[in-house]
Parts: C-alpha cells; sequence; structure tokens
C-alpha cells in the first residue's frame, strides 16, 4: 500500500491534517490505535455508549464528520510500532519512501508506505516521582480523564485531584459532574502565576471563561483549593487510603496527579531529526520551520508533539503541516495563500496555549525532593539512588544511565520515568541539553513478539555447515 502523505495519530492534529491534505486531493493515510480518531481531548465515547454532549464532544464529531468526508482512508485500531524509510535507509543507498509498521486490531502485521510523513502523536502525561506514587489509586490526571470520557467510570469515590495546569480544574469539575466527592484540588501554582497568565489567555475568551466555569463549580461545591503546594506523599495498605499535602494527611481512595504534559518525540528521535530543549513547551521538541518542517525532508510535525500548544491550536498546526507537504510533493500550486488562514488560526491559539504549557513546564524543585529510596522507574524497580549512583560511577547521559541501571528499558520506554530520570541526570552532568535524550528505538509501543515473527518452521531456518575441522 503507497501514498502521498500517511499520517500517524488521529487527535485534533492528525483528524485536520489528513483532512486538509486528502481535500486537496492526494492520497492520504491516517494511522491512529484508538477505536476512533479524536485523540485525547476529543476521545470518542466506545460505540453503544451514551455519554455527555458537551462543548469537546461537538468539536471532536466536527473534525470527525470533516475527516471521514475528505476521502482520507483511516486505519483505526491500528498500533504503529515501527517507521522507517526517508532517511534511515543505508547510506549511498537511493531515498526510499517512509513505511509504517503496524498491528491491525486483530494482532495482524502490516506495512505501508508514503512519500511523505506527518507526525501527530500528541504527547505524554509527566508525574514526577513522591513517596508512594505506586500504589494503586493513584493515576495521571489525564489518564482520568480518559476514564471518564471512553468508559464513563469513576477513578475513585473520594478524590484528590493535584499537579498543574488547567487540566487539574477540568477533571475536579468533570468528576464532581460524575457524581465523585473532591475531597480537595491541589495547585502547584500560586494565585499570582495564574494572574500573571491571564492577559495572554485573553487570546483565547471561550478557553478562559470554560476555565472560569471550572473554577465557579468548584466553589459553589465548596470544594477546597489548595494553591502553591503539592502532594509530598501517598500512603495505604495496598491501596491508596491518604496523601499528604502541607504536611497534613486528606483521606481518598483516588489521587489524579499530573505535572504537565511532555511531546511525544519517540518517531522523530527514531528517525534522528533534530531537537532542541524547550521547557516551556513541554521538553525536548523537534526542530521546526515555520511550516512544521523537521530537520528530516518530507517528514512534518503538529499538535502536541511538535512542543505543548493545547487542543485549540493542534488543528491549525496539522493543516499548516499538511500544505507544507501537498507543497513539497508538488501537489500544491499556491502554498502561500493557502497557508495564511491555518497560520494565522495556529498564531493567534498558541497565545494562549504556550501560556497553560508554561504552567505545566516541569519545576526542578519536585525533583530535588524525591527521597533516595523513592521508584523512578516502576517497570524496572529503579530508584533516585540508582541513577545517582550511576552517575556518579561515570554515566554522563540518558543513554549511559539506561544502560547502567534498566532505567527506561521496560514496557513504558521511559514514558513515564524519563522526564525524573532526565532531570537527576542532568543536576550531575551540567543540565537537561547534556543528559540529552534516550536515542529513539523500536518498536514504538509494547507489541507481542509473535505478531513481529509471524508463523515459521524452525527446519526452513538455513542453518549453516560446521566448518571443517
Ligand atoms: C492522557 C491525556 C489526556 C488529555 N486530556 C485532555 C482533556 O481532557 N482536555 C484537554 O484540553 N486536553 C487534554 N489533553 C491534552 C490534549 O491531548 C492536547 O492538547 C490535544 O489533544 C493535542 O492534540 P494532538 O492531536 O496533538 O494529540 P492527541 O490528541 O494526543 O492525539 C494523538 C493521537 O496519536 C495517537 N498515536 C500516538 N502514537 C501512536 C502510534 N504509535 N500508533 C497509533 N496511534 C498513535 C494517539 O492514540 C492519539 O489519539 C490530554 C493529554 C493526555 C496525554
Amino acid at each position: 500500500m503507497s501514498y502521498d502523505i500517511a499520517v500517524l495519530g488521529g487527535g485534533p492534529a492528525g483528524m485536520a491534517a489528513a483532512t486538509e491534505a486528502a481535500q486537496r486531493g492526494a492520497r492520504v493515510v491516517l494511522l491512529e490505535e484508538s477505536a476512533a480518531p479524536g485523540g485525547q481531548v476529543y476521545r470518542a465515547p466506545p460505540s453503544g455508549f451514551i455519554g455527555p454532549v458537551d462543548a469537546d464532544r461537538r468539536a471532536g464529531d466536527a473534525l470527525r464528520a470533516a475527516l471521514l468526508a475528505s476521502g482520507a482512508e483511516l486505519r483505526t485500531g491500528c498500533r504503529v510500532w515501527g517507521v522507517g524509510g526517508g532517511p534511515l535507509v543505508p547510506q549511498r543507498e537511493p531515498a526510499a519512501p517512509f513505511r509504517l509498521d503496524a498491528l491491525d486490531s486483530d494482532g495482524r502485521s502490516f506495512a505501508m508506505e508514503a512519500r511523505a510523513l506527518v507526525l501527530c502523536c500528541g504527547t505524554h502525561e509527566r508525574i514526577i516521582a513522591f513517596p508512594g506514587w505506586t500504589l494503586p489509586g493513584v493515576l495521571g490526571l489525564a489518564a482520568a480523564t480518559i476514564l471518564l470520557k471512553a468508559h464513563g467510570v469513576l477513578p475513585g469515590r473520594r478524590v484528590v485531584v493535584a499537579g498543574a495546569g488547567p487540566l487539574l480544574y477540568a477533571v475536579a469539575a468533570k468528576l464532581l459532574k460524575a457524581g465523585a466527592e473532591v475531597a480537595a484540588v491541589v495547585d502547584l501554582a500560586h494565585r499570582t502565576e495564574w494572574l500573571r497568565a491571564l492577559p495572554r489567555l485573553a487570546a483565547r475568551p471561550d478557553l478562559l471563561a470554560q476555565g472560569l466555569a471550572w473554577r465557579a463549580t468548584l466553589v459553589a461545591r465548596g470544594v477546597r483549593v489548595i494553591a502553591g503546594a503539592g502532594v509530598t506523599a501517598a500512603r495505604g495498605d495496598e491501596v491508596l487510603q491518604a496523601v499528604q499535602v502541607e504536611g497534613a494527611w486528606i483521606a481518598c481512595d483516588a489521587l489524579c496527579i499530573g505535572h504537565g504534559l511532555v511531546p511525544a518525540t519517540e518517531a522523530t528521535r527514531t528517525f534522528r531529526a533534530a531537537h532542541r530543549y524547550a521547557p516551556a513547551e513541554g521538553g525536548w521538541v523537534p526542530v521546526l520551520d515555520a511550516d512544521q518542517r523537521c530537520s528530516v525532508p518530507l517528514l512534518y510535525t503538529a499538535g502536541d508533539g511538535a512542543g505543548v500548544r493545547g487542543a485549540a491550536a493542534a488543528p491549525a498546526s496539522g493543516r499548516v503541516a499538511a500544505l507544507a507537504a501537498l507543497h513539497d510533493l508538488g501537489l500544491l500550486p499556491d502554498h502561500a495563500a493557502a497557508r495564511v488562514a491555518p497560520a494565522r488560526d495556529l498564531a493567534r491559539a498558541a497565545k494562549a496555549g504556550g501560556a497553560m504549557a508554561r504552567m505545566m513546564a516541569l519545576r526542578p524543585a519536585l525533583v530535588r525532593a524525591i527521597p533516595p529510596e523513592t521508584i523512578v522507574c516502576r517497570c524496572e524497580g529503579v530508584t533516585r539512588a540508582e541513577i545517582e549512583a550511576a552517575c556518579a560511577d561515570g554515566a554522563a547521559d540518558m543513554n549511559q544511565m539506561k544502560q547502567f541501571t534498566r532505567c527506561g528499558m521496560g514496557p513504558c520506554q521511559g514514558r513515564i520515568c524519563g522526564e525524573t530520570a532526565a532531570e537527576l541526570v542532568g543536576m550531575h552532568c551540567g543540565g537537561r541539553e547534556k543528559a540529552g535524550f534516550a536515542t529513539g528505538r523500536l518498536p514504538l509501543r509494547p507489541v507481542p513478539m509473535d505478531a513481529l515473527l509471524g508463523e515459521f518452521d524452525y527446519a526452513d531456518i538455513p542453518v549453516p555447515k560446521p566448518a571443517p575441522i
């Protein structure tokens, strides 16, 4: 199967990119691992599930309808585990099309090729470790939105919501609406931080109004908001029973906690595209030109995966990327005129999105406060003390620390622990730029070994004859 443009990721950025390119006549395929496009913010409810029809649902439905009408081929339920081709052909061989390897919803492996690739892979949630964070009942703030939207399930009956950024108030308001008791909202930001962000947030009055409505819901329901504070520990016998805030314990059976969002750069790292460290945009981001082009020819990235800018900016950046891809493939004669409207939308939405992203930037004080015996990498059981011991033994960047400790080598491939680990390594080696990031490796997502190997017979494996003695 060969296409002009493949779009990886069916969130708002990917849906808009695929729609724009297909409407202009390109052969386009969009690959998405969820059962329906929508991404994190516009996640579609499972079929047969009647969820609330709110503003997010309406915006998601509009993007989905435009995508379905555009003529783009939609491959949902497809987990893309491999990216290749493009620049990854052996040296001195002619450039090849991009190649994507994926598993379909029945677990069958398939591959496809495209002349240009638009990556719209979104973000991962950042959770900085603290004592008790691996207890059942502790979950990500963003993960809680998935439980609520995709399954209509409450994370607990009495919930503490903690961390940084607007998701804090969105999740607390949604929990109240769904019938949970919110024991407290614990916001790392002081009130002055929110006030400083207000002028930039005013660029999107609709989003500002939404945020104020969430705050009003909390006030009306008497929810305690503790500003300028964080959760320092969680405790419980086998499951969560209480969390510690400012030295006091708050009883709860669920803690939804998130310390911001980190752009998903597994694919751009695998292609060895150039990256820069931009804490205000979420961390390491691909180096892009004004049209979302990466340093690798015919590779583009859009949405939060290109730097956190929020759901409002994602579709505009997807359209800008799609137009650039069409232009570079020779499929769009009047690129300059076509890009004016989406580029203007992007600039406007990015202003408010950037202010939000800054509030979700990593707070190094949280990492400095992690006690030595606390587990940082939960897949491999690696503690802060072990990471620091590796640094003391000479590990001078993320790849070396990974080799010394196995931190980041488990099923999550560093998506959860990577930020904390990199900050710890950076504290020893002179900063995050020096610590770098773990080299991108396949598979991008965990895949069963038999899906990769397929059917084979041992007798068919060509075994060389023994060498003559
Ligand atoms: C868990 C989570 C929940 C969030 N909830 C909210 C919310 O409720 N409200 C809000 O305003 N913002 C939310 N955000 C932030 C929000 O995701 C973004 O602002 C916005 O959705 C960005 O759009 P996007 O298209 O860049 O990425 P996303 O919407 O994240 O879409 C990326 C898509 O790429 C797909 N994908 C990635 N890698 C692969 C792969 N290898 N194979 C196949 N598919 C792949 C993902 O399944 C996903 O659907 C959330 C973020 C996270 C991480």
